[in-house]
């Protein structure tokens, strides 16, 4: 079933087809608070007042047109100027291929670092997005040009990808922000492991060198993940050796195990929610059915009156 939906998300005729059935769209609302940028600010309200960082991301990846990649910085920086009358300013999350990579890299940099200026002076964050295995190299030189420049940005790496570890190892120096999630692509055994105690296994031992560097001040960690019972499992270890839970940050996707983040968050994990938004939902939202085949079910029963 995951294979058939990761494959349904990159197929280009349903891409066109699907996202015009209401069913689907009416479907979608569970993980995105609504197309509109404003639909995020309204969600991250609520959420910041239940003290939850937030991160926002506009949906969108493999651009066709350079200047689409302009139109997406343009919108970003707005929203970090939107920072500018918050108490908490709200992080951004941004895919490399939405701002131009597959077409311009030295462009795709220049937006990314501007980017990174701008949330500065803002007092927030900029994360980079990891996408499928073809672009890790990629993503990993950006980031470490933009480190270069900027303390405040950050990159997702992918637990599952058996190159990991070592790409963890080239970072730290750099004394990193890391978002460790499982992973969301689909990807060959010759690169990934895909059986879920070999995931959980590598995303618990790069948590816990992260969680080391984390203690020392060497890192920023979040835990990008709705697996409350390995984060309860990596704070366990982390502890033990003298990483308080202040330090593992936990972060979660919009509509996915609220009630757990704020759990995790009264028992003193920093929480933070990820709302995405806009019109280019639809691999994206295929992803999120493919993560737990059960929400198909959910997507089908919006077919009912
Ligand atoms: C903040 C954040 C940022 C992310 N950024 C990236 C990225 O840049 N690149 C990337 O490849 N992946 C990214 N992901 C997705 C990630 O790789 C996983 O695919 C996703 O988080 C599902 O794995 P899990 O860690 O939640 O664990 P799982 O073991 O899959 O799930 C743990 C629990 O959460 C529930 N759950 C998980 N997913 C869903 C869902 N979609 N709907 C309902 N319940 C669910 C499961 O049923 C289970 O009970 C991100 C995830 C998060 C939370």
């Amino acid at each position: 079933m995951r294979t058939i939906l990761l494959w349904m998300a990159r197929n280009p005729w349903l891409q066109e087809r699907l996202p015009r059935l209401r069913f689907v769209r009416r479907a979608v609302r569970r993980f995105m608070p609504g197309e509109d940028v404003d639909a995020a600010y309204a969600a991250a309200v609520t959420l910041a007042a239940a003290g939850q960082g937030i991160l926002l991301t506009r949906l969108g990846e493999n651009l066709v047109a350079p200047a689409e990649a302009e139109d997406v910085a343009a919108h970003y920086h707005a929203v970090l100027d939107h920072n500018a009358g918050l108490v908490r300013p709200i992080e951004l999350s941004v895919k490399p291929t939405q701002l131009g990579l597959d077409l311009d890299e030295a462009a795709c940099l220049d937006h990314l670092r501007r980017l990174a200026a701008r949330a500065d002076v803002t007092g927030t964050w900029l994360w980079l997005d990891m996408e499928s295995a073809a672009y890790v190299d990629r993503t990993l030189d950006l980031y470490e040009r933009l480190r270069a420049g900027h303390r405040n940005v950050g990159i997702c790496l992918q637990a599952y990808l058996r190159r990991t570890p070592a790409d963890l190892r080239r970072i730290l120096p750099l004394e990193p922000a890391v978002r460790l999630v499982k992973g969301a692509y689909d990807e060959p055994a010759t690169v990934a492991w895909r059986k879920r105690p070999e995931v959980d296994g590598a995303y618990l031992a790069a948590a816990l060198v992260l969680a080391e560097a984390a203690r020392d001040g060497k890192a920023r960690l979040a835990l990008g993940t709705h697996d409350s019972a390995l984060v309860e499992r990596i704070a366990a270890y982390a502890e033990a050796a003298g990483t308080a839970r202040d330090r593992l940050e936990v972060h979660m996707l919009y509509g996915i195990r609220a009630g757990e983040l704020r759990r995790l968050r009264e028992a003193g994990f920093p929480a933070f929610t990820l709302v995405a938004y806009g019109r280019h939902w639809y691999p994206w939202y295929m992803r999120r059915l493919a993560e737990r085949p059960a929400n198909v079910g959910f997507a089908l029963r919006q077919l009912l009156p």
